[in-house]
């Protein structure tokens, strides 16, 4: 695997299920996700730099922070510490925590629903946001199970929204890439028609979830994940 450079001393790197993002400092190197165990990450942002790492997680589920055993310590949202099965050192992450690296400005901003841990990483002059697996276009965003919430979500982008004018390019982790900010805002339109029952759906195959169809997002959700209050 090989990091692409997005100018700006940003890369990215991308083993076609999943991406991570690196900033590139003088003095450290700042990494968003670990992607899965096993892979490569390390060794490929090491192709870059070898400067200290400082991970930062925008969630914990196994395709993000899969790979943390290769990791000594990283910063995690404290309500995803219990998905997490390597034993890193970790580090809690709260809303308005910034971290810096070169003339990245790196602001946490807490975005729960997707996982109830779940952060973006906003930088406010860059107008670049790291949304995680919040924000996509086409999807589909995993939303069932006893560790994702809906209503939070819905809440999250409706949180999102009200500063995507403040973000020129969001980054996603998975599926089309970057896309523009008004995502945010069609990722909430189609989660709460989603809610509401309007989205047609489908049994997902070898999933134990259905596919809801959005206009501009798809979702993996069960009916009693989407109805709970
Ligand atoms: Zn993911």
């Amino acid at each position: 695997m090989q990091a692409q450079n997005l100018g700006d001393n940003l890369y990215m790197l991308d083993n076609g299920m999943v991406r991570q993002f690196f900033v590139v400092g003088p003095d450290k190197v700042l990494l968003l996700d670990t992607g899965f165990e096993g892979g490569s990450v390390l060794a490929a942002v090491r192709e870059v730099s070898e400067a200290p790492i400082q991970v930062l997680l925008t969630h914990g589920d196994p395709d993000h922070a899969g790979g943390l055993d290769k990791f000594g310590e990283a910063w995690l949202h404290e309500k995803d510490w219990h998905l997490v099965e390597a034993e890193t050192k970790l580090h809690p992450l709260q809303e308005g925590d910034t971290f810096r690296c070169g003339d990245w400005n790196l602001q946490v901003i807490e975005i729960p629903g997707h996982t109830y841990g779940s952060v973006a990483f906003g930088d406010f002059d860059k107008k670049v946001l790291f949304a995680g697996d919040s924000v996509q276009k086409a999807g589909p965003i995993y939303l069932f199970g006893s560790h994702r919430n809906l209503n939070l979500y819905i809440e999250s982008q409706k949180k999102l929204e009200a500063m995507a004018d403040r973000f020129e390019t969001i980054y996603p982790c998975h599926h089309a890439c970057p896309v523009t900010p008004d995502f945010i805002g069609k990722n909430r339109l189609d989660a709460e028609a989603m809610r509401a029952g309007s989205l047609p759906s489908e049994a997902t195959p070898g999933m134990p979830c259905r596919t809801y169809h959005g206009q501009w997002t798809d979702f993996y959700c069960t009916e009693a994940d989407r109805t709970r209050a």
